[in-house]
């Protein structure tokens, strides 16, 4: 047995990589490294550079390693400012991605498929904390690409029988305690990495996208989880699907909401760093709040998150920024 990790040079996969490797599993990876890094995959893992949309490079994956029997998918476009301006670059690369992958592995007969979906597919949730029941109605093009991904497996599960999980993770942050992979996208847009390059001094402040928001501080509330954590929920889920489980949906938080102004507040106290901030205008396409319930992945797959701290996450967020000024340009 054997999983191949798609979009395994990226943020998540790459910690989820590392994971499956120390937990002595075969691991192959492909990643077309457009938004990856090479020096993030674990050594002990097959690598391949290609685009999972490419039908015959994707056959030559499943026929060199015929023992991947699931398939952990990462591999998709995640800004949600940037597929408001360009909508259909998210649903070509992620939704039509989706029917070109599953195709193939129709054709390989591997029926077990583990998404990275996300909290962007509930758009504006009608109550806090959101459950799995909840609507889907999302409000920007990236949220909408993955729900449509999500259904899309749907039916290939009641056609084919190809099972899957998705996970649908509210915000990641943080980095490999001991600062060796972590976070690096370029240009970089999420929030506690830019309020970590402001106490580096590599930006001169950080702008808050609005605080006129219904929330607390007017400012938007958000869950943050470590990858650590979700690496594993991953694992956990490759497993449900290996002991020929139904296919099902989860969603990954601490359960926890913090606004930006309190990440930014909770920053300046790992770092030491004054982190000096201005309101700007709204960004567009953001909820007023994501806050998960995570019970049913604890219930049924067994998750217990370990990062339950926002200092702690944010801590090991600025080891790897700290050692790492550069990102992966650094190794
Ligand atoms: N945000 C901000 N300034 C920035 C980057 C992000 O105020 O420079 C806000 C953003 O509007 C949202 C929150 O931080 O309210 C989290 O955004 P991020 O892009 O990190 O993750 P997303 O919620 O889009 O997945």
């Amino acid at each position: 047995m054997s999983v191949l990790v798609l979009g395994g040079a990226g943020y998540i996969g790459s910690h989820t990589v590392d994971r499956l490797v120390d937990q002595g599993q075969d691991v192959v990876v492909v990643d077309s490294l457009v938004t990856g890094h090479r020096a993030a995959i674990n050594d002990k893992a097959k690598f391949y550079q290609g685009d999972l949309a490419d039908q015959d490079f994707m056959r030559k994956v499943f026929t060199e390693n015929p023992e991947i029997d699931a398939v952990i998918h990462f591999a998709a476009y995640s800004l949600v400012a940037e597929s408001m301006k360009k909508p259909l670059k998210y649903f070509d690369n992620n939704t039509a991605g989706m029917i070109k992958l599953l195709e193939v592995m129709n054709e390989f007969d591997i029926k077990n498929i583990v998404f990275s979906s996300t909290a962007a597919t509930y758009g504006i949730p009608e109550k806090m904390p959101i459950m799995e029941s909840d609507p889907q109605d999302p409000i920007n093009p990236y949220g909408e690409s993955k729900l449509m991904m999500e259904k899309i497996m749907r039916w290939a599960d009641e056609a084919y029988g190809t099972k899957f999980v998705a996970l649908r993770y509210f915000n990641v942050a943080g980095a490999k305690p001991d600062g060796s992979i972590g976070e690096d996208h370029g240009p970089e847009t999420h929030l506690i990495p830019i309020v970590l390059q402001v106490a580096q001094g590599k930006r001169d402040k950080l702008q808050i996208f609005g605080d006129d928001y219904n929330t607390p501080d007017g400012t938007n509330v958000r869950d943050y989880v470590h990858p650590f954590d979700l690496a594993d929920a991953h694992i956990l889920a490759v497993d449900y699907l290996r002991k020929g489980n139904e296919s099902n949906a989860f969603n990954l938080g601490s359960s926890t909401g913090f606004s930006n102004l309190e990440i930014v507040e909770a920053a300046r106290k790992v770092t030491g760093k004054e982190i000096p901030a201005e309101i700007a205008p709204r960004r567009g396409g953001d909820p007023d709040s994501l806050i998960a319930s995570s019970d049913k992945a604890r219930e049924i797959l067994g998750w217990k998150p370990q990062f339950d701290n926002i200092e702690r996450i944010i801590e090991t967020a600025w080891a790897w920024h700290s050692s790492h000024p550069n990102g992966y340009d650094d190794k």
